[in-house]
């Protein structure tokens, strides 16, 4: 919508002065649109009444516009909840009247739908209310129907007027309930999106390592878990660890050593298979589970992932250098138990450091 259209300027008076302490915006924007709606519908019937050249007919549809467009004008200045129930009796009485005048084949009754539909969709927490309003709105229009039964209307209408006026008052009850059910409801699904993906963002943070994205050790223990309680393939499990870790903090700075996790932790997702499991187990130490592999292509892979990772460049302002990792690998032989698995991977990898560093044992 552009910014100076006449719908743009409509839209912003409506939404205007709603932002009063303890008080929903909402509310007062469905009442702001529902009143103006009614004006709208009494406009038309105006005209329409004019037709039948009666002259009470006219001055009560004249007088229906009149109090609706000093409702509009009330909302202004009262607080929501005494216009929210100033246009409730309204309604109400216009309703009754309207009946009363021009009978029931003008279907004007299911107004007092729309007043119930807008009763329990806005925020007032009234519950027992609600029900009783609801009740009251039943009851009324049981008694208007068997009133009508009995009584001819006020005013005479032409079986085409009468025709007219069914018509209007369907297309405005659905335009009324439709406007109330939509404002109101566009809320709680907006509520439900934010939850959800709030959701999947609480899941996320529970399940993965702040610093470099990668999966935490509590997630993966519980994927190992399953995957060794069902395993489908060979597995093939690698823990491994940045050689002298310590000296590039000390020398370097911590920053740059988190710079190095980062690095390392997108050189994995990078290199590795794309099925593999890459966690971030503790300090500057990994768990790379290779779900699809036997312990011979988990070392190919390897092997790629090391050269690649010993070819990065660091900056560390003084200087720029590069950085290793040992690995200690071990395939799953569909017996062990995990525990079984990581103190045979750390063994291998405590090897692999005793034995210069910077090599994969198998
Ligand atoms: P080794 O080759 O035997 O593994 O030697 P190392 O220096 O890597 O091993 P050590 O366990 O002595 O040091 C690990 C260091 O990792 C110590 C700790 O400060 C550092 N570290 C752990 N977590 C982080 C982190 O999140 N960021 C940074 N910058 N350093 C970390
Ligand atoms: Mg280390
Ligand atoms: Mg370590």
């Amino acid at each position: 919508m552009k910014e100076n259209s006449v719908f743009a300027k409509i839209y912003e008076y409506i939404c205007k002065d709603t932002g009063r302490k303890n008080e929903s915006s909402k509310l007062i924007v469905v009442l702001r649109l529902l009143i103006l709606s009614m004006a709208a519908y009494s406009l038309l019937n105006c005209f329409l009444i004019a037709c039948i050249r009666d002259v009470r007919a006219l001055a009560f549809a004249i007088f229906s516009l009149v109090l609706f467009i000093l409702s509009f004008v009330c909302s202004y200045y009262w607080s929501s909840f005494a216009s929210y129930c100033i246009l409730n009796i309204y309604i109400l009485t216009w309703t009754i009247a309207n009946v009363l005048c021009f009978g029931w084949n003008i279907g004007v009754q299911h107004f007092l739908t729309t007043l119930l539909v807008f009763c329990f969709f806005s925020k007032y927490r009234y519950e027992k209310a609600k029900f009783i309003y609801t009740g009251c709105l039943l009851v009324l229009r049981l008694y208007l129907y068997y009133y009508c039964q009995s009584h001819t209307p006020v005013f005479t209408l032409t079986p085409s007027l009468g025709n007219y006026l069914q018509i209007v008052n369907t297309f405005f009850v659905f335009l009324t309930l439709a406007l109330t059910a939509y404002i109101f409801s566009a809320d709680s699904q907006e509520l439900e999106g934010k939850l959800i993906e709030y959701n999947r963002q609480l899941m996320k943070q529970a399940n993965t390592d702040t610093l470099t994205g990668l999966y935490n050790r509590r997630s993966t223990i519980e994927y190992l878990d399953d995957l060794l309680n069902n395993p489908e393939n060979q597995i093939s499990i690698c823990l491994c660890d940045i050689d002298f870790f310590k000296h590039v903090n000390d020398t370097y700075g911590h920053d740059v050593g988190d710079v190095v996790l980062k690095k390392i932790s997108e050189t994995f997702r990078k290199e590795l298979p794309q099925d593999s499991f890459i966690s971030r187990w503790g300090g500057e130490e990994f768990l790379l589970i290779f779900p699809k592999l036997n312990g011979d292509e988990a070392v190919i892979a390897l092997e790629k992932l090391r050269q690649k990772i010993k070819a990065i460049v660091f900056d560390g302002v003084i200087e720029t250098f590069t950085v290793s990792l040992t690995y200690g690998l071990v395939e799953y032989d569909y017996h062990s138990d995990l525990t079984t698995i990581l103190k045979e991977a750390d063994e291998k990898l405590y090897l692999g450091k005793e034995s210069g560093r910077d090599r994969i044992i198998f």
